[in-house]
């Protein structure tokens, strides 16, 4: 049968081509027009620079795979419905397709553009794919959205078997006239500074980094990953949440990979520890859930109590924070392993925030702020949730009460201190009992290990009882009020 379909395939934040449903369906339907639009700030959160720079590179590989199929990739600037307008205009396409995301803007625009494009183009479809469940279909006894974690992957679990993801088509057929495209190096991703050398050395964007990255975790390191994962030291995690996060991998597809390991080796069931790997992206599918069913938790604590925390946010504590210049090591760590990968482990990010917001009574949107513009695996839902759950104001949060110790969690996650070593240099000749409590060393041990508090390395910023004590009587003011 001839296909004669022309379909526009708006390419977001799911730029690979294997098991991408849309790509599939514009293929069956006839020539395909693949597009990227740089989304205007009315249409989404503004990217921060860490985001800008991981976009730029995954665009690039897409753009190649693309041409590698006989394909280009456009690129065209927001307003989102305009542009979408344009193009379907231009190349006269009678099909659009995109992959469903769940933010509320991302939401509203996907219902204006079916309501807009459904009249005038014979098929106009948004796909599942960037999460496991979609959010509106699992709600409690009580017809209410979870608020809790477990009893939400207890149903997803029992509503789950993914179907095997897709391949990417062969034999893509282009269009006879290609619409105009703007150039991705005039959109300026790349930051003028040169801090993103660390993030070239670390990563590598698109799709072919992110199925490198996968084999890499099936194997020794899933098998280790219950042991490993709170430890900061060792490269115990998957590091696949920026790949998550463009896309450039489902999670359908490490589902499937998770299950052919297993059944390859013959440690198969929900049972295997290796399967707490997936409860992991299990909080991802919470975090997407929270977020659609409570908007406005990106700048407002869910538990409305919070809103009258006395907060004590001096704008140099926050500095010394993002610098990495607390005086706590652990949490020094953590800020530069940020500012050096775009990444920072998840023990450490809890540390840090816990850090951030108890310690020093900086409202935990600036902390939020602060990794959305330096996270390479920045999510607007992850983030709002790590950040809420850190101070016991989201959903099945920490209690308020459980305030890190920076120094015993150094200590306990970086037990020979390798991780504090390579981040903070200063102090690597420091000797284990004193790395995470430098103020606590004799003079003789500071001079033998050539520090000089103060000149070297700061004096910790606030004293950790003083600090701790404080944040539970704004906690109690806060009850009280
Ligand atoms: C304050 C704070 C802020 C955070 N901000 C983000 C963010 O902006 N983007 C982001 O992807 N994650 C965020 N997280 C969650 C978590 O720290 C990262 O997903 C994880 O460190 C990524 O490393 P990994 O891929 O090696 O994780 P792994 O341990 O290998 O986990 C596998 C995948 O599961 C998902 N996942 C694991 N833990 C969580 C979690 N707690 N919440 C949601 N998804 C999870 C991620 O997609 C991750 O890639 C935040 C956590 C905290 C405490």
């Amino acid at each position: 049968m001839k296909k004669t379909g022309k379909t526009v395939v708006w390419f977001r934040r799911d730029l690979r081509l294997s098991d991408h449903a849309p790509l599939v369906a514009a293929a069956q339907r006839g020539q395909v027009i693949p597009v990227y639009i740089l989304p205007s700030e009315a249409d989404e959160e503004s990217l921060g620079a860490a985001s800008k720079w991981w976009l730029h590179h995954s665009l690039k590989q897409l753009e190649r795979a693309l041409e590698a199929k006989g394909l280009r990739l456009i690129y065209r600037s927001g307003p989102l419905l305009q542009a979408l307008d344009e193009i379907c205009q231009e190349t006269d396409a009678d099909g659009l397709v995109w992959h469903r995301l769940y933010e509320k803007r991302s939401v509203e625009i996907e219902d204006l553009i079916l309501q807009r494009f459904r009249e005038r183009l014979d098929f106009v479809e948004g796909f599942p794919g960037s999460l496991l469940v979609e959010p509106w279909s699992l709600m409690n006894q009580s017809g209410s959205p979870f608020k809790v974690f477990t009893p939400f992957w207890k149903r997803c679990i029992q509503r789950l078997s993914p179907a095997r993801p897709l391949p990417s088509p062969r034999g893509i057929e282009s269009p006879t006239n290609w619409p105009r495209s703007e150039g991705l190096d005039d959109w300026r991703l790349l930051p003028s500074i040169p801090w993103a050398d660390g993030l070239s050395l670390e990563w590598q964007p698109g799709e072919q980094g992110a199925l490198a990255q996968l084999d890499a975790l099936l194997g020794e390191r899933l098998l280790a990953y219950y042991d490993e994962r709170n430890r900061p030291d060792h490269e115990g995690t998957s590091r696949l949440s920026p790949y998550l996060h463009f896309g450039e991998l489902s999670p359908r597809q490490i589902w499937a990979a998770l299950d052919s390991f297993a059944i390859r080796n013959g440690i198969g069931g929900l049972t295997w520890k290796g399967w707490q790997f997936v409860s992991e992206l299990g909080w991802r599918e919470f975090a997407a859930y929270l977020l659609y069913h409570f908007p406005s938790t990106v700048s407002e604590p869910l538990r409305a109590e919070f809103k009258h925390y006395p907060w004590d946010s001096k704008k140099t504590h926050l500095k010394a924070w993002q610098q990495g210049q607390t005086g706590y090591p652990m949490v020094d760590a953590g800020m530069r392993e940020l500012w050096h990968m775009g990444w920072m482990h998840n023990r450490v990010r809890m540390i840090v925030a816990s850090f951030l917001i108890k310690h020093l009574l900086v409202p935990w949107q600036d902390g939020a702020a602060w990794f959305w513009d330096t996270l390479v695996d920045a999510d607007l839902a992850s983030n709002t949730l790590g950040w809420q759950w850190t101070a016991g104001c989201g959903a099945d949060a920490a209690p308020y009460f459980r305030i890190f110790n920076p120094i015993t969690q150094g200590e306990k996650f970086d037990p020979n201190g390798d991780y504090v070593r390579r981040w903070v240099p200063e102090l690597a000749s420091l000797p284990d009992k004193y790395l995470n409590r430098p103020w606590e060393a004799p003079v003789d041990v500071l001079r033998a290990g050539k520090v000089t508090l103060g000149l070297d390395y700061p004096h910790p910023v606030v004293d950790h009882p003083f600090a701790r004590q404080r944040a539970l009587d704004g906690y109690a003011k806060m009850r009280n009020a």
